[in-house]
């Protein structure tokens, strides 16, 4: 009897040692979330009953008192921490509670502290729009409060922001501690402001990943996936837009593409890793900002690179927009292309028309109109000039759209896409996937 006492004295003990993280909410039925305050960064678990046991996610499950869980649920606590049951686990860390639709987000998500910047940022997109295609009814992240599904979309904006901003500082050439100073996140991207606002090694993580030599960062090809370098973005010519124009559909050909904004990343080394160049950017930078001094970026080392990567190796170079502009004139990168950037009339509505129907990259596209600069490039060499653009009163007539075969290669040049309206008009889409292919020798 006094044994007996003496027992249940020591559980009851135990359990008023047994402590629950200081914030417990419960979601859904059968599932908690629970974290701590600021003095841990705001850290969060998830924990759910499921077959008569207790199961908790997260990186901090660890830290929890077991014990206290399970007085609070009534089920003894699982502590395996693999193939736990009703749970999808979507990345390392990242758990989503299929009955109850609540997605632990782990590092993906921060709501509240600073953001765990992500070793590569564009696989950090692409695993948004993945949570976001879970439709969650809450989302718990790894730090920070617990809230709605809105978490996914703000978490998304913050990261196109500071991709936005180190992108174009580094498509400029702009020295770390310029960007890192000038970097501004608007107040709607974060949530305990100004104690979320990215910090200056933040910033350093950021544009460590988009410059040379970690940019790019090479992802695991999949078998018989074509790949494509993507150089994009300069002064007049953001980086965000052709994450949301040009990538799409370049990755609707099942090529894989990597994009880069350090003209750095175009090596002879890099070429050698893939099947297609896509150049979309001038040939200036401006390291002093846009009042500073410009000065032209491409070395006769990378002139070579991209004309043997064509000539010698039978690659392809899809060259758009304004890639003949300003670079080094007479040069190999331009002789390449066959010819020669001579200015741009005024934004406004002007006239793409197909030239020659029987071109392969005219197949299925017609005569469209949209709001672009009238690029006017002259070609230097024999060319098949498959698309023409024309002024609105008719006086400026010029290629748009041409190909030839330098050597064992393809090289397609195509004018249009200064605008976002222009970059994602349909027959803008459908001219660039067909260039894509035809680059590729399957049209
Ligand atoms: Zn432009």
């Amino acid at each position: 009897m006094r044994r007996a006492i003496l027992l249940s004295l020591l559980i009851a003990s135990q359990l008023l040692r047994a402590e629950l993280p200081p914030f417990v909410e419960k979601l859904a039925p059968n599932v908690w979330a629970g974290g701590w305050g600021a003095k841990e960064e705001a850290v969060n678990v998830v924990w759910y009953v499921s077959g008569g046991r207790t199961y908790l996610i997260g990186d901090q499950a660890t830290a929890v008192d077991t014990a206290a869980i399970s007085a609070l649920t009534g089920k003894p606590v699982d502590s395996s921490r693999t193939g736990q049951p009703g749970v999808e686990v979507i990345a390392p860390g990242v758990y989503f509670l299929k009955t109850a639709r609540i997605l632990f987000a782990g590092d993906l998500i921060t709501n509240g502290p600073r953001s765990a910047i992500q070793p590569d940022i564009f696989v950090w997109l692409a695993q948004l729009d993945k949570l976001s295609a879970l439709q969650p009814l809450k989302v718990v992240p790894g730090k920070g409060s617990w809230t709605g599904p809105g978490a996914i979309g703000r978490q998304r904006r913050f990261v196109r922001e500071i991709f936005r901003q180190v992108a174009f500082g580094i498509a400029m050439e702009r020295p770390l501690a310029s960007i890192q100073s000038e970097l501004l996140i608007p107040a709607s991207h974060l949530v305990w402001m100004p104690y979320d606002t990215p910090s200056p090694e933040d910033v350093t993580a950021v544009y460590r990943q988009l410059t040379a030599p970690v940019a790019p960062i090479w992802r695991t090809p999949t078998p018989g996936k074509k790949q494509a370098l993507v150089l994009i973005g300069d002064r007049f010519h953001d980086p965000e837009h052709f994450l949301d124009t040009l990538r799409p559909v370049i990755e609707s050909t099942g090529v894989e593409t990597q994009f880069i904004v350090d003209y750095r990343a175009l090596t002879r080394e890099n070429l050698a890793r893939v099947d297609l160049l896509i150049i979309l950017r001038d040939g200036m930078v401006w390291p002093a900002g846009p009042q500073g001094a410009q000065r032209i970026w491409m070395t006769p080392a990378q002139e070579q690179a991209v004309e043997d990567f064509v000539v010698k190796d039978g690659k392809a170079f899809l060259n758009l927009h304004n890639s003949m502009g300003i670079y080094p004139e007479g040069g190999k990168y331009l002789r390449l292309v066959g010819g020669r950037y001579i200015g741009h009339g005024p934004l406004e509505r002007y006239h793409v028309e197909v030239s020659d129907p029987t071109h392969p990259i005219a197949q299925g596209v017609t005569n469209w109109f949209a709001a672009d600069e009238q690029h006017t490039p002259p070609a230097d060499i024999p060319v098949k000039v498959f698309l023409t653009n024309r002024s609105p009163d008719g006086k400026v007539k010029a290629n748009a759209g041409w190909t030839h075969e330098p050597g064992k290669g393809r090289v397609c040049h195509f004018a249009p896409g200064h605008t976002r309206e222009s970059l994602l008009h349909p027959m803008f889409q459908r001219t660039l996937r067909n260039a894509v292919e035809w680059c590729l020798r399957r049209r």
